[in-house]
């Protein structure tokens, strides 16, 4: 039922999205230019800022440290300056205080896969600043994510636009990674009509499609491995094509994802060398086995399980229950079996394509797949940092990395459902979120 509506909505945009796509030689600039206003550091508002220190929350520094009971995090310059218990840490006179008795903190939050392709994500460069924060705050950052990234953008110059904005401190919200789609020619999924993909031709073909991909500001290539294309028929990509994505992209220092859709897309994936499964494929694949999974982990293939995804497409598609459950569990049982080989899981929804924001019914998937505490705030934090290069900079929370920071109000230790609890949302050292407002 909401995908019906957001449907409807996309028709007009899809268009002129596609229209948009051969000229994104500004959207390259802005690119640029929000990459090194990035750099320059925004931070909590220059040299005058007196900094903040969060007082009293358990600390949750990284998945696999101790909690610190009482703890106190200080921030300056959009950076983590201190971090402790009350007896270790001096809270500098002036420093404003926020009171955290009773909450929970962590680093903040990494969602590896949703979309700004609801029509009201459009003229990202001219909305007014009041209504891009509502919008951002209804979908990203009430739930505690300080990092998005968008996984197949139709309008790269918009999205560029919006994280342009959000870099110059016009609208609160997360940092934005976006990436550029393709499927072989006739490979456009069912699920995405009435937009269309960009077709590619042949293997030569998608290497200049990578390259100028790209060079237009695009941080990363998304591609079908197999499209469902209707009727229960899946096409695969030819791998010299997929091969020739992956090399391309490499090439520029740039990371590949794959929607699998079946067994044939999960292993055309993994041995093109692709990075990421943007998804499980429990809709036409088996149970993962230790050949699958052992092969995944030799290729050091991360893997996004947008488990929610998968209720939303049964009732989208009318799934019957008995088929429905039979899914849910293949579901569950490839997250499992991959998170159990010691396999890498980026936390990722879906959401944007999905109209429901919530992030909860994922947790509570993922928990239920056999993921501990531990590894779910893995996935949201330290995984993602670490696979998209910024392990030293963010997704725990230490002295000298930014302050991008989660305020629950529960902790998700002893219920993952307060992964959504979120109390306030800091990136670099700012309140881009807080429930009281
Ligand atoms: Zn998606």
């Amino acid at each position: 039922m909401f995908l019906a509506v957001v449907l409807l909505g996309v028709g007009a945009f899809g268009v002129g999205a596609l229209m948009a796509q051969g000229r994104l030689g500004d959207a390259s600039k802005a690119g640029m230019a929000a990459a090194g206003m990035a750099a320059g550091g925004l931070a909590g508002g220059g040299s005058a800022d007196a900094g903040l220190a969060l007082v009293g929350a358990t600390v949750y520094t990284s998945p696999s440290a101790a909690p610190i009971l009482g703890g106190v995090v200080l921030v300056r310059d959009g950076k983590i300056t201190a971090v402790g218990d009350a007896r270790s840490v001096t809270i500098p006179k002036g420093m404003r205080v926020l009171d955290c008795k009773g909450l929970v903190l962590t680093a903040g939050f990494w969602n590896s896969h949703l979309h700004f392709i609801e029509p009201k994500w459009q003229h990202a460069d001219s909305l007014p600043a009041s209504v891009l924060k509502a919008r951002l705050d209804e979908m990203i950052n009430r739930y505690g994510f300080t990092h998005v990234f968008e996984l197949a953008t139709l309008d790269l110059k918009n999205v560029l636009a919006l994280r342009a904005r959000i870099e110059a401190g016009q609208v609160g919200g997360p940092a934005i990674l976006v990436a550029a789609p393709m499927v072989p020619a006739g490979g456009n999924p069912f699920y995405v009509k009435p937009l269309r993909i960009p077709e590619i031709a042949n293997a030569q073909e998608a290497t200049a499609y990578v390259n100028e991909q790209i060079r237009s500001g695009a941080d990363a290539i998304k591609i079908w491995s197999s499209s469902p294309i209707g009727n229960g028929v899946v096409k695969t990509m030819p791998m010299d094509m997929a091969k020739a994505v992956v090399v391309a992209a490499h090439r520029l220092g740039k990371p590949v994802f794959a929607h699998p859709s079946s067994d044939s897309g999960v292993a055309i994936a993994v041995e093109s060398g692709v990075d990421m499964l943007a998804h499980t494929e429990p809709f036409d694949g088996v149970a993962w086995t230790p050949e699958i999974t052992g092969n995944m982990l030799a290729h050091k293939v991360a893997l996004t399980p947008t488990l929610k995804l998968w209720t939303y497409e049964i009732m989208r598609q009318h799934v019957p229950a008995a088929d429905s459950l039979v899914i849910m569990a293949m579901a569950l049982k490839q997250l499992g079996a991959y998170a159990k080989a010691g396999g890498e899981v980026l936390f990722g929804t879906d959401v944007g394509y999905m109209a429901d924001y919530s992030p909860t019914l994922e947790y509570v998937l993922m928990s239920k797949a056999g993921l501990s505490f531990e590894a779910i705030l893995g996935a949201l934090t330290t995984a993602p940092a670490k696979r998209y290069g910024k392990a030293g900079e963010t997704g725990r929370i230490a002295v000298g990395t930014v302050a991008d920071l989660v305020v629950l109000a529960g902790d998700p230790k002893t219920d993952v459902k307060n992964f959504s609890e979120v109390v306030y949302t800091i990136r670099k050292g700012k309140i881009i979120y807080s429930r009281k407002n």
